[in-house]
């Protein structure tokens, strides 16, 4: 079916949004918000949306102008009849949302398409009680879509091929990269990403590098724009936290999943991050860390020393010829003068250097092996192919490469062998590699 109308059921930081990607679209919106303020406040966002487009060159002022004139608004849910999809953004309720998919289901014509933009319920459930649930899926779009390209096309169990299609069709419409997701717990890339914040709090909690120092690294190493710790700030340490422990409950208690108690503590004094002048960092008075330093030039002449480096424990990815940081481990045995003869070495093969504390992986290494594990589980499990997967987190996250693509650039068997010496070393089944993993690394040796 052909989409040309469009509903966009509550009008708040994600329904303006997806109705200016509509309307831009080319598709005739239809906005409705019960609460005739949040109605007035996202025609606003919309309008200023278009206007911020045009001014950076997305799109001509007539083109803005147009789409601002297909925007309709409406207070009546009843005045949705008509549309031939209906994207469904109200707060993130169960009942709610149930509520809504059943009377838009009898409102709209049998073959109008239901979308709901949650991000941590199930689709299947919203869709219960829906008569021919068929027609219901996921469009689950990033914060904020106008700039975020990925959408999520999420199939509940009951979803059919040309619900997926049609939707997917939209989405391209709304100039966004849809992927096919599966109906599982928070879909693909908040799935994905957990590792990112959750690996960091805990390389934190057990002593082996400080928060600006996890972060710089993270950055510098891994060329990410942000380290974990200002992503959590950024995104608010509460709703981080909100999130951490709605995958813990809804997977009983994935030991990968487990939420940590310095998120807890975090939250508990009031530090929400940005928003509320303090989280992880300080946000009053300037800014919140200061500019990462240039890694030192190569001294011409400098020749790697084999036995130099089998001596130390460091860490250098995604190779040590690529990497612009090396992570070394103080060995309790090792002289103030072997330590700086070590730092003076790799500063010399133009690598900044960090030292922190020992742990199997080090602190990217760590990271971005829990990042690869949690890949391969997702893979196996069905959540989305791997290409799909690679594009949510560089879409979804603004993440330098994908996970498998990051697999390729470590080496899967580096991946394992971290992740068996953390499992071993600290007996947690949250370092368990996943089948697929292992087996791949195996076939790849
Ligand atoms: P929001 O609170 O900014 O907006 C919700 C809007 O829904 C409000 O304007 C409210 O007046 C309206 N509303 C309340 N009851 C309603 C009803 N019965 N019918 C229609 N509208 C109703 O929330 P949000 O952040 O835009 O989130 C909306 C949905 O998008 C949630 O399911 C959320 O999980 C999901 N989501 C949010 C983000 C995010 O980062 N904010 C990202 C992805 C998905």
């Amino acid at each position: 079916m052909r989409v040309e109308r469009v509903g966009v059921v509550g009008a708040g930081t994600m329904g303006a949004g997806i109705a200016q990607l509509a309307c831009i679209g080319g598709l005739e919106t239809w906005l409705h918000d019960p609460v005739p303020e949040a109605l007035g406040a996202g025609q606003r966002r919309v309008a200023d949306g278009l206007a911020k487009g045009a001014v950076r060159g997305m799109w001509s002022e007539a083109e803005a102008e147009a789409a601002e004139e297909r925007l309709n608004l409406v207070e009546q849910v009843e005045r949705l009849g008509e549309c031939q999809l209906v994207i469904e953004a109200a707060p993130e309720d169960l009942g709610l949302k149930r509520e809504l998919f059943a009377e838009l289901a009898g409102l709209c014509g049998p073959e109008a398409i239901l979308a709901t933009n949650t991000s941590s319920l199930s689709v299947t459930a919203i869709a219960a009680g829906v008569e021919r649930p068929e027609r219901v899926c996921g469009m689950h779009f990033f914060n904020p879509p106008p700039l975020m390209r990925l959408v999520e096309i999420v199939a509940g169990d009951d979803t059919s091929p040309q619900t997926l299609e049609a939707a997917t069709e939209v989405a391209r419409a709304m100039r966004r990269e849809p992927i096919r997701a599966a109906d599982a717990i928070g879909f693909v890339a908040n799935r994905l990403a957990r590792p990112f914040t959750l690996e960091a709090l805990r390389l934190l909690g057990e002593g082996v590098a400080p928060i600006d120092q996890i972060d710089r690294i993270v950055r510098m190493g891994g060329g990410f724009r942000m380290g974990p710790f200002e992503l959590m700030d950024l995104v608010g340490v509460d709703v981080n936290f909100e999130v951490a422990k709605s995958f813990w409950e809804q997977s009983f208690h994935e030991p990968r999943w487990q939420p940590h108690p310095i998120q807890a503590r975090t939250v508990a004094a009031g530090r929400h991050g940005r928003k509320s002048g303090r989280g992880y960092y300080e946000y009053e008075g300037g800014a919140h860390r200061p500019e990462d330093p240039e890694p030192p030039e190569r001294d011409s002449g400098w020749q790697r020393d084999a036995d130099l480096e089998a001596s130390i424990h460091h860490m250098a990815l995604p190779s040590f010829e690529e990497a612009a940081v090396v992570e070394i481990a103080r060995d309790p045995s090792m002289s103030d003068g072997d330590a700086e003869a070590a730092e003076r070495y790799f500063r010399a093969g133009g690598k900044h250097v960090e030292w922190v504390g020992e742990a199997p992986g080090l602190v990217l290494g760590r990271i971005l092996a829990q990042i690869v594990n949690e890949a391969h589980f997702a893979l196996a499990q069905g959540v989305a192919t791997q290409d799909d997967c690679n594009t949510a987190m560089r879409l979804g996250f603004n993440w330098p490469h994908g996970p498998f693509e990051w697999g390729e650039a470590i080496g899967l068997d580096r991946a394992v062998a971290i992740l068996d010496e953390l499992h071993d070393e600290l007996g947690e089944e949250r370092y368990r590699v996943a089948p697929l993993l292992r087996a791949r690394a195996a076939s790849d040796a």
